[in-house]
């Protein structure tokens, strides 16, 4: 309780590919109330559109405003007197909006990260070497980063492209943090369908590490990096967000930007991207320390300390994150894989097998029987980074059904995951001593086993399982002094439960053999 005898919580808004959350967290670290809107998909339809993946982005804020009116009426409805010390937001990654200041409109739809409309802009950029900017960058030239989208915005957008040459000061760049910081911190327009104006402009340490604009050990953009992606346009540093630590007050919530009366006037002081937060949430906070989350994507994350890791092995150097204007920066080596959970999607909406998720899991088989499934549906991340790499189903025999094809796209999740598990280990020298982790895919038994089982280590699920909330909250949490340091975050850290691998080394063997013949035949399908 606070001074005036409210109960204390902190805010944070999780705003996913495919949903909107606002939970508020107690002290101890526990959820004391929460809602949750599903975010609405926009694949465009059109020969020319294939692989296209949009997010409206005043629905996006109409969402989180929702969400938290909804978390005041609970709170309301239950009699709990309470008072907000400060907001976190985490967000999906790369997700791009461009907006004008002036009027708050957004020029187009968020193109969300895994987007591939700018498969050839990265090509193009890369001029058959696809690592050309990956010394200061620490990423590959790929559709994935948030760069790539705004150069389509600018080829393609012809009012965005007016106003950037007449009139670049009312010109807004920003990934999904950027836009809520701006909406939270920001006053209504008088714009029809517009979002709020005059907000601050500002993104942290991770997701500035995610554009290909960004010089990850100065921390700061670098035009020649910018040049390079946007050229023929001029884009000046001034329609990029400023760049912060992931924990400081940044600013409070307007009077009237969220029409929320208890939620004005509230620090915003946390900002982390997804995976950062995941691994923020986890407490990984020693160099070495990983967790995997399994959500739409699949992303594997080490703390490599301060220490900057470069990757031959088809892995990101990136950002982890900053505590505090004056605290070092934490450096992370990631894997990231784009098809996870929505492999799982696509059984449910495409192939119409399963009604639901956890379906996924009572309708698999005992053993694969020599079946594999490499969804690569829109070409392959980490380690391959191959956007011309397509899905295939392979050793296909007609006693298989669809319980094979259930099991296979479990599996392939795994198979994935150890992909990126061995690549850290060629790149650091780390063998990871055990894998925590989060996201839907956790709630599936049979893949948390088939994982321990694959990589031969432990695989923890912790007792909070918002863990990327969780991390944007300690993020704001430490920047208001709710909590007092990462001693006392890692003591409400817990165990909920561990898979123990019990594959023996001749099936581990088999299998990864049998996953690798299935991902050549995808990575060779175009020639
Ligand atoms: P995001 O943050 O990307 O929006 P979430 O962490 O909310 O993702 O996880 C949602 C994903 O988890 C969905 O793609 C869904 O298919 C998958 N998922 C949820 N439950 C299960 C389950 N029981 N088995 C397998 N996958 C699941």
């Amino acid at each position: 309780e606070n001074k005036e005898g409210k109960n204390a919580f902190v805010g944070s808004v999780d705003q996913g590919t495919s949903s909107t959350r606002f939970l508020v967290f107690t002290k101890k670290g526990e959820i004391a109330a929460w809602s949750q809107m599903e975010q609405t998909q926009t694949f465009p339809s059109g020969e020319d559109k294939v692989g296209w993946h949009e997010h409206d982005p005043l629905e996006i804020w109409n969402d989180v405003k929702q969400c938290m009116s909804e978390v005041d009426r609970i709170l309301e409805t239950n009699n709990i007197q309470f008072e907000i010390e400060a907001i976190g937001i985490t967000n999906q990654r790369e997700t791009t909006v461009a907006w004008n200041a002036k009027t708050g409109t957004p020029y187009y739809n968020a193109i969300v990260w895994d987007d591939t409309r700018t498969n050839h802009i990265a090509s193009q950029v890369a001029a058959g070497d696809p690592d050309r900017l990956r010394e200061k960058t620490g990423l590959p030239l790929a559709s994935y980063f948030a760069g790539t989208k705004v150069k389509w915005l600018l080829e393609n957008v012809s009012e965005l492209q007016k106003d950037l040459k007449e009139k670049p000061e009312e010109v807004r760049f920003g990934t999904i943090d950027t836009w809520l910081l701006y909406q939270y911190t920001g006053s209504p327009s008088t714009a029809k369908g517009a979002g709020n104006i005059n907000g601050l402009f500002l993104t942290d340490v991770s997701n500035a590490s995610r554009w290909l604009f960004c010089d990850i050990e100065k921390v700061e953009w670098d035009q020649e990096l910018v040049n390079a992606v946007c050229s023929p346009y001029q884009v000046p540093l001034s329609v990029l967000p400023e760049i912060r630590s992931s924990s400081e007050v940044y600013g409070k919530t307007t009077k009237d930007a969220t029409g929320v009366g208890t939620m004005e006037g509230v620090p915003v002081a946390g900002i982390l991207g997804d995976q950062q937060a995941a691994l923020f949430g986890q407490t990984a906070f020693q160099p070495g320390e990983a967790k995997n989350t399994y959500g739409t994507g699949m992303f594997l994350m080490m703390n490599t300390g301060t220490k900057l890791v470069p990757s031959n092995h088809g892995l990101l150097t990136t950002i982890g994150y900053q505590i505090g204007a004056d605290g070092p920066v934490t450096y992370a080596l990631e894997g990231s894989v784009s098809h996870s959970g929505s492999t799982i999607q696509w059984l449910r909406d495409q192939l119409q097998i399963i009604d639901d998720a956890p379906e996924s899991e009572t309708l698999a088989t005992e053993h694969n029987d020599g079946l594999y499934f490499v969804p690569a549906f829109a070409g392959l991340f980490a380690p391959h980074w191959r956007a011309d790499a397509r899905a295939c189903i392979v050793g296909m025999t007609a006693s298989h059904h669809k319980g094979h094809v259930c099991r296979a796209a479990l599996e392939a999740v795994a198979y994935q995951a150890k992909e990126v598990f061995d690549a850290i280990y060629k790149d650091s020298n780390v063998l990871l001593k055990n894998l925590k982790v989060n996201g839907g895919g956790t709630n599936n038994k049979l893949l948390m086993q088939f994982q321990a089982d694959i990589i031969n280590v432990p695989v923890i699920t912790p007792h909070i399982m918002e863990t990327t909330a969780m991390g944007a909250a300690f993020a704001a949490g430490l920047a208001v002094g709710f909590w007092k340091d990462t001693d006392e975050i890692k003591a409400l850290w817990s165990v909920a439960s561990t898979f123990t691998p019990s594959m023996k080394e001749v099936d581990r063997a088999k299998n990864c053999y049998g996953w690798q013949k299935a991902i050549s035949k995808s990575l060779d399908w175009i020639e």
